[in-house]
């Protein structure tokens, strides 16, 4: 395997593993730089149905734990999914 930033061959493959709720998709900053922009259409598209689920659908949310491989390059120390 080569690395894709300096395409040295001495790369490293490690399991790491990830926690995060089931029915969240974006992290937390890039909520934050929506928010800045879209407080007003994002309270009326994502918040009040997020309420919604929150109080209707919360026995359906759940913490799942994957398992990833990632590479790790011992030259430049790039990190990328395999
Ligand atoms: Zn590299």
């Amino acid at each position: 395997m080569k690395c894709p930033r300096c395409q040295n061959e001495n790369v490293n493959v490690q399991m790491v593993s990830e926690s995060q709720l089931k029915t969240k998709h974006h992290g937390i900053i890039l909520w934050l730089l929506w928010g800045i922009y879209w407080v007003p259409i994002k309270w009326l598209c994502f918040t009040l149905p997020a309420l919604i689920l929150k109080i209707f659908g919360h026995k359906k949310q759940k913490i799942v734990t994957t398992h990833k491989r990632i590479a790790v390059c011992q030259n430049c120390g790039n990190t990328w999914n395999i």
